[in-house]
This record gives structure tokens, C-alpha cells and sequence, in this order.
């Protein structure tokens, strides 16, 4: 090469040197030049700005020492730097880091490479401070966007809630409630289809008692299969939920393994699916379950939400049930009254004409035995006085339905007055002693208790001990004994009347206080009766707060004790 022709090469090398150094210095991206040492033998202007420093000041500086790298947890270190002199530069610094100036940090990445056939390294230093700073803000806008709408989600779901307790607080139509809590849930939920399974009577397997949307076309096969189904424990999505009493998601029902309606489900283009346990308490009510026209990803939140809303369905469904139950017994109640009342009515009403008639009978044959209608042959005094007895018989069981219609219709008033027991005891005994005696039995007092006075309604409670008296002797063979023993115990007065006769059975010994009970014995067919009297007794004694038992033993005998408030 001519001298002159190398100069215009200096020349031109010069020129493109300079444009070099123009170009370097009006790039935004810091270049530095480093040799095998890693000193600086180049830097342009935007590194020393980045730095802080004149350029001529970085040169023949090592690279750590003017570039001040952190990573996110610490500086970076010197030997991070040497690694930029193996055979692949890129790797040992790549990527973002913070670098250290005066007076703010900068956020840089770092680009290196070899100039090929050389020792240097050349390392490009970008700011993108800017960029970080406007990503950050997009992903605090993004994370407050999706923050809003988990809000939103929840709101929604809480609203849910609120509106399915505020429907089953008001409502008692089981049916129209279940169903409209279904089409809440759903249109909350942006769900289609809503179902609610119970447990059959035997507890052997689910059946489908309510679905939402009902008046659409869209489902009618989808709802048909179902209601045809009885699932058993661990069957279907309804089946899991009942064996594990713990809600249950599937992704997609159209392919799941475990779901019977798999196919009908395709066809509906159901595809999503959840179902949470009806619980109330540890009683499973049954499994409320919800379908999405989308494959739908297991939200656990979700789930959570609407198991509690399975909870209020079930304590909802517990207390219908029950007021359901309780409205229905207070019917049947009421009707019984009625019926009791009616029947109480009919048994006033027929005793009282029962028993007029039945007077004048007796007056008649009494004075045709009486011989004022002439004189009777034997045979006719026989059949007469047989009339007699049997109208006597009938006359007694009219008079004892008369009396216990009275109690029964409130309408026996009791007059208390003091009365003398011992006094009371001895006029019965007075009065009776010819049945006794015609019976061949033997009748004693034993007064433990002197001058003992109960306040009693004399013509009523005498009664109701006279009926005692003469059951003691009805039920006791002849020639046994019945003995009465009167004493005081604290406040209260207590009539014992003991007889050796047939006894009761311990079964028996509650139902002979019963209306109409006439419990079989050896001679409850001999001596007649209407099985009212004791519970007559019962009344009256009850009537003066006063109490009657028995105790007995079959074949020994019988005590009847009766205790009544001496004031
Ligand atoms: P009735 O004597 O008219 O059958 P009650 O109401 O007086 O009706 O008695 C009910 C039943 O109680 C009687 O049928 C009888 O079996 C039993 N009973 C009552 N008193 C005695 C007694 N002292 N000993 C054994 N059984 C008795």
C-alpha cells in the first residue's frame, strides 16, 4: 500500500472511529469496554451518568469497583465479575440487578459478550428502571383487579347466604322453599341446574326430591334420569357426599369415573359439578347438589361457603318437619277432644234415659213382689224377684256411668267440710255390715289415730271409700276377712282397706284404675260389675288432692290405700 494510500486509510479508520464514539455516546445503554483483567479500557457517557462519574475516571478501574451490582438478596461479588472472563460471559451476569449510585439505585440488566479474537469483554449496561417501575404498577393494578373481584366473588357468595337464611327464616312450605333456595344458589352462582337429594325411609339410598330450573325443557331428560336413580352410599357425586358427609367436586361429570347420569349429563351439556351434605348437626338430612354448563376447577372456598348454606337448608328441613309433625298431633288432639267430649255427651245423655225407665221398673216389680197386685204364685215371686236383681244389676251400671260422665265433665263439685274418719269408717260399716254378714266375712277397724280429721266432701268421698269397701268384698271368698286400718302419716290422712281375696297381678295392678277395665279373676264373672268404679274413685280422691295404690299379690289379697290432706 502507497503511503498515500494508508493515510486515507488512517483517515477513513479515524472517521468511523469518531462516528463510533458519537454513535456510543448517544446510546442510552452504557458500554464498557474490559480487558483480560476486567479494568476498564473503554466506558461511553451513559455509563458514567449511570454511575456518577467522569468517564476518564472509570478507566483502568476494575469493573467491580465502579459497577456496584446487588442481586435481590446481596451485592454481587467479585468473583461473580471474574466469571465474565470464561468462555461464556453471558452467563455470569445475566439478567436484572440493582445498581448502586448516587442518589438513587438503578435497576439494570446486563448483557456481556467476547470481542472475538481479543481478550476484551464487552459488557452493555441497561437502565430499565422506568420499565420496572411501570411493570410493578401493571401487576399492582392486576393483583388489585383480581383482589376486587375475589372481594366481589365472596360479596356474592356471602349474599348468597344472607338471602337463603332470609328465605328459610320466613318461609314453611318445605317444597316451594327447597326449590327456591336451589335457584338463589344457582343464580348466585351463574350455575344451571340445582338438585337436592333425601334418604329414603329405610336410609338405604338417595332419591332426587327437588330440582331447579323446573318449567325448562333444556333439563327435562337430565331431571327424568334422575328422579328414576336411587343412589346408594358412595355412588355419584350425591352418593360420595353421603359417605363422606363432606362436600364433593367434580370438574367435569360428562367424564367423570363415578357418575352414573355421565351420559344424560353430556347430552344436558352439563359439565361442572359440586355437592355439599344437608347436616344438621350429625344428622344427615341429605346432599344439595349443582351443575355448571363449563368445566369448573375445584374452588375449596366455594365449597366452604355452600356447605354452610347446606347447613341452614337442614336445620330448615329439621324444624318444618317437626312444626309439620307438631301442627298435625295438635289436630289429631283437638279431633280426640271433640270425640271424647261427644262420647262423654252420649253416655250423660243415654245413662239419663237409661235410668228412668229402669226406676220405674224396679217400682213396679217391687210392689208386685210386695204382693200390691195381688197374690203371687212361687214361681211367679221367683221370676219376678230374678227381674228384680237384674234390673238392680242394670240400674248400678247406669248410676255408675251417670257418675263418672258427671266427673268426666268437670261438673262433680266437691264440698270439703271436716269430717271424723274413724266416725266415717264405722257408719260404713254399720250400713254394709249385712252384706258381710250374708257374704260370711269379717270386717275390722283399727283407728291408729284418734279424733282423725280429714276435710272432705262427705256424700262423695264416702262413696268413693264405700265402693272400695264392698270391691274388697266382692273380689274375697267368703269367710275371709277384711280389715281397715286408719292412721296418720304427716299431713295426711291414710285409709288402708286390706282383704285376704283373688289379689291382682302386678301387670294389672296400674290399667284397674282405667275407664271400663274389669281385669279377669275367679269371680269377676260371678260378682258383675262395669269396670267403672275404681276409676271413679281415682277421680274423686283425686279431686281432694288426695292419692289411692294398690298393692297386692295373686292369691293372697289386697290393700288399697288411700291418703288424703287432713287440711
Ligand atoms: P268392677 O268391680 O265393676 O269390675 P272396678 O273399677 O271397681 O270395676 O274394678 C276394676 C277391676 O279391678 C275389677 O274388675 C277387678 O278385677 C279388680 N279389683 C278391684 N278391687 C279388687 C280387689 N279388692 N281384689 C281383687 N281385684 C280387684
Amino acid at each position: 500500500m502507497t503511503d498515500q494510500a494508508s493515510k486515507e486509510v488512517i483517515k477513513d479508520l479515524r472517521k468511523s472511529l469518531a462516528w463510533l464514539d458519537l454513535v456510543l455516546a448517544t446510546l442510552s445503554e452504557g458500554v464498557v469496554v474490559l480487558d483480560a483483567e476486567l479494568k476498564v479500557v473503554f466506558a461511553n457517557d451513559a455509563i458514567a451518568n449511570m454511575v456518577g462519574k467522569q468517564r476518564i475516571m472509570l478507566l483502568g478501574e476494575y469493573i467491580w469497583e465502579i459497577v456496584r451490582l446487588h442481586d435481590d438478596k446481596q451485592p454481587v461479588s467479585k468473583n461473580t465479575f471474574l466469571k465474565l472472563r470464561g468462555s461464556n460471559p453471558k452467563e455470569a451476569l445475566s439478567g436484572i440487578y440493582q445498581l448502586q449510585t448516587n442518589p438513587r439505585n438503578l435497576s439494570v440488566e446486563l448483557t456481556s459478550a467476547h470481542i472475538p479474537n481479543t481478550e476484551h469483554t464487552v459488557l452493555i449496561i441497561r437502565d430499565v428502571t422506568d420499565q420496572i417501575q411501570t411493570h410493578m404498577q401493571q401487576l399492582k393494578i392486576t393483583e388489585e383487579a383480581a383482589a376486587r373481584r375475589a372481594a366481589e366473588v365472596s360479596e356474592r357468595r356471602l349474599l348468597i347466604q344472607y338471602e337463603v337464611a332470609s328465605l328459610l327464616a320466613k318461609s314453611f312450605d318445605q317444597g316451594t322453599t327447597i326449590t327456591e333456595t336451589l335457584s338463589i344458589v344457582c343464580k348466585g352462582l351463574g350455575w344451571r341446574v340445582g338438585m337436592v337429594w333425601v334418604p329414603d325411609k329405610h336410609l338405604s339410598s338417595l332419591q332426587a326430591s327437588s330440582w331447579w330450573p323446573s318449567n325448562t325443557n333444556n333439563f327435562k331428560g337430565f331431571f327424568t334420569a334422575s328422579t328414576k336413580l336411587r343412589l346408594l352410599k358412595g355412588q355419584g357425586l350425591p352418593g360420595t357426599v353421603w359417605n363422606t358427609l363432606t362436600p364433593s367436586w367434580s370438574k367435569d361429570v360428562a367424564s367423570a369415573m363415578n357418575f352414573p347420569r355421565k351420559e344424560i349429563a353430556k347430552e344436558a351439556g352439563l359439565h361442572g359439578a359440586f355437592a355439599v351434605p344437608l347436616l344438621n348437626g350429625i344428622e344427615f338430612m341429605g346432599v344439595m347438589e349443582f351443575f355448571s354448563e363449563h368445566v369448573q376447577e375445584r374452588d375449596d372456598e366455594l365449597l366452604k361457603s355452600m356447605a354452610t348454606v347446606g347447613m341452614q337448608v337442614a336445620e330448615y328441613m329439621r324444624r318444618t318437619t317437626i312444626e309439620k309433625v307438631t301442627t298435625s298431633l295438635r289436630e289429631q288432639r283437638a279431633r280426640l277432644l271433640e270425640i271424647n267430649e261427644a262420647k262423654d255427651e252420649f253416655i250423660s245423655l243415654a245413662s239419663h234415659q237409661l235410668r228412668t225407665p229402669a226406676t220405674g221398673v224396679k217400682q213396679y216389680i217391687g210392689m208386685l213382689i210386695e204382693g200390691y197386685g195381688g197374690e203371687l204364685s212361687e214361681t211367679q215371686r221367683r221370676f219376678a224377684k230374678t227381674a228384680y236383681e237384674s234390673n238392680e244389676r242394670q240400674l248400678t251400671i247406669v248410676n255408675d256411668l251417670l257418675k263418672v260422665a258427671q266427673v268426666d265433665a268437670g261438673k262433680v263439685s266437691i264440698r270439703k267440710e271436716p269430717v271424723d274418719l274413724e266416725l266415717l269408717l264405722n257408719e260404713i260399716m254399720n250400713e254394709q255390715s249385712g252384706k258381710f254378714k250374708e257374704r260370711r266375712q269379717n270386717l275390722s277397724l283399727v283407728c291408729n289415730s284418734k279424733n282423725l280429721k280429714a276435710n272432705v266432701d262427705g256424700r262423695n268421698f264416702r262413696m268413693a271409700v264405700e265402693n272400695i269397701i264392698d270391691n274388697a268384698s266382692k273380689y274375697t271368698e267368703a269367710g275371709k276377712e277384711i280389715s281397715i286400718t286408719i292412721s296418720r302419716a304427716g299431713g295426711l290422712a291414710v285409709i288402708s282397706i286390706k282383704d285376704q281375696g283373688v289379689g291382682i297381678a302386678p301387670e294389672d295392678t296400674e290399667k284397674i284404675f282405667q275407664k271400663f277395665t274389669r281385669v279377669h279373676n275367679s269371680l269377676s264373672i260371678s260378682v258383675g260389675g262395669s269396670g267403672l268404679g275404681l276409676y271413679w274413685c281415682k277421680r274423686i280422691i283425686e279431686l281432694h288432692e288426695g292419692s289411692i295404690k294398690v298393692e297386692s299379690k295373686l292369691g293372697e289379697g289386697s290393700a288399697f290405700i288411700i291418703e288424703i290432706p287432713i287440711k
